[in-house]
């Protein structure tokens, strides 16, 4: 007799916040619920769906990556979202970190290099039901001016320095968090505010992303 597998996604779900959020301070109420909520294994590929909730990134096609829960929960939380936002997001993926943001913010607009994953983000989207996440293909590097600025910004690739394009469509009071290069030492999580004319920096960990491709980014 075969046996089916079935697999508790929800119990999975619940887990990753209880064992891998809250114990590392993770604690914005409306984050905790966003990561409770969305349907992380519906954003990798079907043979890694089982591995969805684990602490680690997957693979997601054309040598790209979901990131690790808690760094999507971490870049979330440096964004200090109160609900009803606009923000914008460089490197769709898999879609789930717009899943995220688009549960808390008002509008998100998020700008992925290669076609098929925006494709596959959007059709998962579409799916899941969120109307308020809008897809384009491009180079992110040079933000989505068409609808700044942004209340908040995440690059969810590594960049060599932060693109000054960025800066330019974020509000004043506005934040962008982004992983920086730093030389032979990998990269930093940098979280850039916004005030006023000037902007203050300040590193919030050490992180490893795969490269922001990109004219204000690293070269092909
Ligand atoms: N946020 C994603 C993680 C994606 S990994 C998720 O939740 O799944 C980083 C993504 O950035 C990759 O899909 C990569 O193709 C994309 N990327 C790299 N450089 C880019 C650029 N200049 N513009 C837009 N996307 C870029």
């Amino acid at each position: 007799m075969r046996h089916s597998i079935s697999i508790d996604f929800d119990k999975l779900r619940a887990a990753m916040v209880i064992e891998q959020l809250i114990p590392r301070n993770i604690s914005e109420s409306k984050v905790l619920e966003a990561f409770r909520k969305v349907p992380r294994h519906e954003f990798v590929p079907q043979e890694l769906r089982q591995n969805a909730y684990n602490d680690y990134p997957l693979p997601i096609g054309e040598n790209q990556t979901i990131s690790q829960p808690y760094m999507v929960a971490l870049m979330t939380e440096c964004l200090k979202l109160k609900g009803g936002e606009k923000v914008l997001e460089i490197g769709t993926g898999s879609g789930y970190q717009a899943a995220i943001l688009g549960e808390i913010a008002g509008e998100v607009y998020s700008v992925e290099r290669f076609k098929d994953l925006a494709d596959k983000a959007s059709k998962v989207l579409s799916s899941l039901g969120y109307k308020n996440i809008h897809i384009k293909v491009g180079d992110g590097t040079l933000g989505w001016s068409e609808f700044a600025p942004y209340d908040g910004i995440v690059v969810t690739a590594g960049a060599p320095d932060i693109p000054e394009s960025l800066v330019k469509q974020l509000k004043d009071g506005g934040s962008l968090v982004i992983p920086v290069d730093r030389g032979g030492f990998g990269q930093a999580l940098t979280l850039v505010e916004r005030i006023g004319r000037t902007t203050r920096a300040s590193d919030i960990c050490a992180c490893t992303f795969v490269p922001l491709v990109g004219k204000e980014g690293w070269p092909e």
